[in-house]
């Protein structure tokens, strides 16, 4: 059986290994087929291709992409895309384009909260000029010394509710699930444990995201429990949708998963890449 992880990050946008790097790791850890999902980006999938071909394992391009829907900031995982895809592209720096004016709004919530010098902080872990994301934030909160540890910062700045976060409006889901099938690629509902939406939500945002297209959902993610894993297997069947699994990997240190850390499917379960 082949071993998949279908979600992972590179300098590209929030993870700390590059593009060829991520590849020869998971070529290490008997991954045989790799999708690369920066966020917001595809800048990284020439290199990662490149390194898949001489590590010999299989690659599939693809990204993460930002959607605010009904309140709520969720991720789309775009899979298969051809990246020379223009409405992809000009969807891409439309959501990039407004990360810039965020993280400075994110620096002036942190300066409020009594922690100065955050955007000059944050940018000294930014690793591509194109991407800036909480995550480098978040680093710079641990190596300054005001958290002790990645989760603690979004337990504690970072996210909704917090000082530190701002409100932001990144793509629709429409446009989203839109951008990834004019690319030939499948849209895929990522770590769909992680919204806080209540039942009635969830049942929305799966049936919201089917009725525009929506290809697939995440089951095995390192953010779902067993109970998750279970239930969303259940979800996707009763919505007619493939499941995918990866690891969400950004990093050595970081994260509760390596590379190709994943069980198998649920039985019963439609992989998504029947439908690649
Ligand atoms: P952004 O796209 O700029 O809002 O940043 C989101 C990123 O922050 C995610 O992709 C994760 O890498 C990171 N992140 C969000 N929540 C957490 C958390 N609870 N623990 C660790 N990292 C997180
Ligand atoms: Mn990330
Ligand atoms: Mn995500
Ligand atoms: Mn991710």
């Amino acid at each position: 059986m082949l071993r998949y992880d279908l979600h992972c990050h590179s300098t590209r946008s929030d993870g700390l290994l590059a593009p060829a790097e991520v590849v020869r790791r998971a070529a290490r850890r008997g991954v045989d087929v790799l999708a690369l999902t920066d966020h917001d980006d595809t800048a990284g999938l020439d290199e990662a291709a490149a390194a898949a071909g001489e590590e010999g394992i299989a690659f599939l391009p693809g990204a993460e992409l930002s959607v605010s829907w009904d309140d709520h900031t969720i991720h789309v995982v775009g899979l298969g895309l051809d990246a020379s895809c223009a409405p992809l592209q000009a969807g891409l720096e439309s959501v990039r384009r407004g990360r810039d004016a965020r993280a400075r709004r994110i620096a002036d919530a942190l300066a409020q909260a009594g922690i100065p010098g955050a955007w000059d902080g944050a940018r000294r872990y930014v690793t591509s000029e194109r991407l800036v994301s909480r995550t480098h934030f978040a680093r710079f909160l641990v190596d300054a010394g005001y958290v002790r540890e990645m989760k603690d910062v979004f337990a504690r700045y970072l996210a909704r509710g917090l000082p530190g976060y701002v409100e932001h409006a990144w793509a629709t889901l429409g446009e989203a699930i839109g951008w990834i099938h004019a690319a030939g690629g499948v849209a895929v509902l990522a770590h769909p444990g992680r919204y806080r939406l209540g039942p009635d939500g969830m049942e929305r945002l799966l049936a919201e995201f089917r009725d525009r297209g929506g290809d697939a959902i995440e089951v095995l993610s390192p953010s779902h429990s067993a109970a998750q894993v279970a239930r969303f297997a259940a979800l996707a069947r009763t919505h007619g949708l493939a499941a995918s699994t990866g690891s969400d990997y950004h990093g050595p240190g970081e994260g509760w998963i390596d590379l190709g850390d994943l069980p198998p499917l649920p039985g019963g379960s439609l992989p998504v890449w029947s439908r690649l």
